[in-house]
């Protein structure tokens, strides 16, 4: 299976991805975190990512394009994958589009997570992010068991610079004027599915099942 998510920042892309990857055993291809890795390694790419990312802007159009071709040719996503974090843009969706003909792949769901903006934006500036495993939590409604400290591997949680207030916004403005249009894009292909993510973590995994299965079928 290949699927597209889209949904704004804080919409629970990184929790449910988890869920579909475990569930359907495809890999999740996030180009956020292929980013925020080559930051962390200082890579050249890293370091000019850097600059956009930490202002809650959007890498470059060429730049992401060729990274993610590099990426999706990898034996790792032979059986499928889950695209998160791209595509972002209308020139990325095409150029998804001539990267899937040239393979031969077809995307068999775009999942669309809706949730509204006051809470997005309370979801992310709670949100405490670990360093070391990647494991996020939130301040109030999912706080660590010590202050400060990842549950999972012991190091100690951050806030992700694109996390702190003014950045929020101006992603989530980003998200309005760029990102949504693909909404229109995919539904021109029939292939949207909108779930509604608002409740507990398994209430919407259990909504994206539902859509997942109906596709598996196809
Ligand atoms: P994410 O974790 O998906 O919210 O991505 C974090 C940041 O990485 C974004 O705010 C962008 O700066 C950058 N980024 C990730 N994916 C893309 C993309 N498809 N196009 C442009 N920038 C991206």
């Amino acid at each position: 299976m290949r699927i597209v998510f889209l949904a704004p920042p804080g919409a629970g892309k990184g929790t449910q991805g988890a869920l579909i990857k475990q569930q359907y055993k495809i890999n999740q291809l996030s180009t956020g975190d292929i980013l925020r890795e080559h930051k962390e390694k200082k890579t050249d790419l890293g370091k000019e990512a850097r600059i956009y990312m930490d202002a809650g802007e959007l890498v470059p159009d060429d730049i992401i394009i060729s990274m993610l071709k590099e990426e999706i040719q990898k034996d790792s996503y032979s059986n499928g994958f889950l695209l998160d974090g791209f595509p972002r843009t209308i020139p990325q969706a095409e150029a998804l589009d001539r990267i899937f003909n040239e393979f031969n792949l077809k995307i068999d769901a775009a999942i669309l997570i809706e949730v509204p903006k006051h809470e997005l934006i309370s979801r992310l500036s709670a949100r405490r992010t670990c360093r070391q495993c990647g494991a996020s939590f939130h301040l109030i409604f999912n706080p660590p068991i010590l202050p400060n400290i990842c549950d999972l591997c012991g190091e100690a949680l951050f806030q992700r610079p694109d996390d702190q207030k003014e950045t929020i916004l101006n992603r989530l403005k980003i998200y309005e004027s760029t990102t949504r249009s693909l909404v229109d894009y995919y539904s021109q292909k029939g292939i949207v599915n909108r779930i509604d993510g608002i409740g507990e973590v398994a209430d919407v995994f259990k909504r994206i099942k539902t859509v997942l299965e109906s596709v598996k079928q196809n």
